[in-house]
C-alpha cells in the first residue's frame, strides 16, 4: 500500500469574517503545539471563505505556521464576465493549496452538476491547485442501498477526461449528505464500504498504482471522538471537518486523531 499522508481538512463553510480567522488560525496553532503530539506526518489545512484568505495567508507565512489553507469554491473561468465568482489565477496568487469542488451545499444550493464539478477541477488544476472533490449520496439514496452506484456515478463525471498526472494528486472527500452538519456520523463500514469503492473506481478508471496513491477522505459530523474508528479503516486517508473545525481545540484533537 502507498505511503498515504492522512489529510484534515476544516470548511469553515460561511463562518468567521477575517479578523476572526486570523484569530481562529492562531488559536489551532497553538492547540497543535499545545498537543505535545508529532503532527509532521498529517498535514492539516484550513478552508476559510473567500474574503478571510489573504488574512491567512499573510498569519500563515509571517508566522511559518505548517497549516495549509484553501477555498471552497472556485470559477471554472480563469476571467471575465462572471460576476461574483472566483477565478483559479486570484486563487493561485493567495497561495492556496487545496480547492474544494462539488461540496454538497453547493450542488444542493447552486445546482452544480458533474458537467460544471468537472471544469472546475480541470480549473484548479490548471492553476496548481489541488481539488478536493465531494461526492456522497443523499437519505433516499442510502434507504435504497444505493450509495455505491450513485457515488462512483459522481466520481466517473468529475474526472471525465482528467489526465492521469491530475488525478493522481486529487483529493476524494466521500461525504454522505445525511451525515453533514447532521450529528449523524456514517459507521467506519459504511465509510469505509464507499471509500474503498472509489479508490477501486480510481483503478479502473486508471491504475492500481495511480489509486493506492490518491487521498480518500470521510466527511460528515466528524469530532475527536469518532475520528479515531473512522482513521482505521484501510481506505480513509483523513477527514473533510465542517462544524467541529471552528473550534481550534476540538480541530487539533480531530487532527491528532489516535
Ligand atoms: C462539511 O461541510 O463538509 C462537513 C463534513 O460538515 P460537518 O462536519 O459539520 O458535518
Amino acid at each position: 500500500m502507498a505511503d498515504r499522508t492522512p489529510l484534515m481538512a476544516g470548511n469553515w463553510k460561511m463562518n468567521q469574517d477575517h479578523h476572526q480567522a486570523t484569530h481562529l488560525v492562531q488559536k489551532l496553532a497553538w492547540s497543535l503545539k499545545d498537543a505535545k503530539h508529532d503532527f509532521s506526518a498529517v498535514e492539516v489545512a484550513v478552508l476559510p471563505p473567500f474574503t478571510d484568505l489573504r488574512s491567512v495567508q499573510t498569519l500563515v507565512d509571517a508566522d511559518k505556521l505548517d497549516i495549509r489553507y484553501g477555498a471552497q469554491d472556485v470559477s471554472a473561468h480563469e476571467s471575465g464576465a462572471y460576476t461574483g465568482e472566483i477565478s483559479p489565477v486570484m486563487l493561485a496568487k493567495l497561495g492556496v493549496t487545496y480547492v474544494a469542488v462539488g461540496h454538497s451545499e453547493r450542488r444542493e444550493y447552486h445546482h452544480e452538476d458533474e458537467a460544471i464539478v468537472n471544469a472546475k477541477i480541470k480549473s484548479a488544476f490548471a492553476h496548481g491547485i489541488v481539488p478536493i472533490l465531494c461526492v456522497g449520496e443523499g437519505l433516499d439514496v442510502r434507504k435504497a442501498g444505493e450509495q455505491v452506484p450513485h457515488t462512483l456515478a459522481q466520481v466517473d463525471g468529475a474526472l471525465e477526461g482528467l489526465p492521469a498526472e491530475q488525478a493522481a494528486q486529487i483529493v476524494i472527500a466521500y461525504e454522505p449528505v445525511w451525515a453533514i452538519g447532521t450529528g449523524e456520523v456514517a459507521t467506519p463500514e459504511d465509510a469505509q464500504e464507499v471509500c474503498g469503492a472509489i479508490r477501486a473506481r480510481l483503478g479502473e478508471l486508471y491504475d492500481a498504482p495511480l489509486a493506492d496513491g490518491v487521498r480518500v477522505l470521510y466527511g460528515g459530523s466528524v469530532k475527536s471522538g469518532n475520528v479515531a474508528a473512522i482513521m482505521a479503516q484501510p481506505d480513509v486517508d483523513g477527514a473533510l471537518v465542517g462544524g467541529a473545525s471552528l473550534d481550534a481545540e476540538e480541530f487539533a484533537k480531530i487532527a491528532r486523531f489516535t
